[in-house]
């Protein structure tokens, strides 16, 4: 399960593959790597009991997927924005939260996303192509990596400690490249020890990917980024709503919920005069309330091609307080890494796939 056009990097290959590889070998050299790479987070040359040789074959059969351009932090050090260059020059970013008894890594699933939701960043740059699996572990081994011993010395509902949530909210839409996504989720469950109540997939709301999510044994936490509760408002900021328009959306949900027990959430950009008044409040509060559904309430983001602006705090209280008084909880989120064009629906790297291929190295949209 690799990238079109690349070689399999070693988070590529399952567990049974690997053994393959490792063939002729003693049987427990594959537990050693294994559980060295995904249960001590070791990388592969760190792994000292195993030979140095092995080590260097393994290497260079299967080098890594993803090389670190560049960090950047922002809230003191406690939002810190990486990006990586996948082997054919596309970039992607992932951002690490820290907050005092978590640690929340926001990883993408595909380079671009196709999904065109006109306020998102990454929606107004398009699509490149899927993630494989091992880009999509290797940004949560790297950035645990980057990070430090702190967060190495794991965490997890086996090892308590300052938890980690793994949240399918970077660029790209993670139900459009369901196979990898699902052979992520599985890596980091079975094999890293985060459980299942601390990995969100996050989707527009793409049906087909909802179904089989309630169909798998695992059950993941569901987000909806949903920002409008009628068609006509969803069908333009959310185009996919054409193809799978609310009703059909909330009856995909219901059956989500009913297979998993897992509380579901809204997450709702507020866009000032877009979708912020008390009839759109008192719109969301029907959807939700049948569904029990909690709502996220993000502040819109600015992005370079959506000339809207963040509803002002005022509105956004009374919004919350008007959907309260419906029956539905909302929290209101707290913005990170706005300054470093890391919030939600910023992520937008593959601006800079054209300026390095220029070989001309321009300063990107981020670092000005
Ligand atoms: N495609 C998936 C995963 C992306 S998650 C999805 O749509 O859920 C990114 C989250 O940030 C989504 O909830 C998205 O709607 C939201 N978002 C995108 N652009 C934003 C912006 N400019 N301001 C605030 N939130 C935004």
């Amino acid at each position: 399960m690799t990238a079109p056009g690349t070689d399999p990097s070693l988070c590529d290959l399952g567990r049974a593959e690997l053994g393959e590889l490792l063939d002729g070998e003693p049987a427990y050299r594959l537990d050693q790597v294994w559980d060295g790479l995904y249960r001590q987070r070791r990388p592969l040359a760190e792994l000292t009991n195993v030979p140095k040789s092995l080590r260097q074959a393994i290497g260079e059969l299967l080098p890594p997927a993803l090389t670190l351009v560049r960090t950047q932090s922002a809230d003191r050090g406690t939002t810190t924005k990486h990006l990586w260059s996948l082997r054919d020059g596309h970039l992607v970013e992932s951002v690490l939260m820290r907050y005092r008894n978590r640690t929340t890594l926001c990883i993408s699933s595909q380079a671009g996303c196709a999904m065109a939701c006109s306020f998102c960043a990454t929606g107004q740059v398009g699509f490149d192509r899927n993630l494989s699996v091992g880009e999509i572990v290797e940004q949560v081994l790297g950035t645990l990596r980057e990070a430090g011993s702190d967060e190495r010395a794991i965490k997890s509902e086996a090892a308590p400690g300052r938890a980690i949530n793994v949240v399918f909210m970077g660029m790209g839409e993670p139900l459009a490249n369901y196979e990898a996504v699902w052979a992520a989720v599985e890596r980091f469950h079975g094999d890293m020890g985060i459980g299942a109540r601390h990995i969100t997939v996050s989707t527009v709301g793409v049906i087909p990917g909802i179904a089989r999510l309630a169909a798998e044994a695992l059950p993941v936490n569901l987000a909806v980024s949903l920002h409008a509760a009628n068609d006509r408002l969803r069908n333009r900021i959310a185009p996919i709503n054409r193809t799978y328009p609310l009703r059909d959306l909330a009856r995909s949900l219901a059956d989500y919920r009913r297979a998993k027990r897992r509380r579901i959430s809204f997450e709702w950009a507020m866009i000032g005069g877009i979708n912020d008044t008390d009839r759109d409040a008192a719109e969301l509060a029907a959807y939700a309330r049948p569904l029990a559904a909690h709502v996220n309430l993000i502040p819109l983001n600015p992005t370079p091609g959506y000339g809207h602006q963040p509803s002002p705090a005022g509105r956004i209280e009374q919004f919350a307080a008007e959907l309260s008084s419906h029956g539905v909880n909302a929290t209101v989120r707290q913005n990170r890494g706005t300054s470093i064009d890391a919030a939600c629906g910023q992520l937008r790297a593959d601006k800079l796939v054209s300026v390095r291929k220029d070989g001309r190295g321009a300063r990107s949209r981020a670092e000005r």
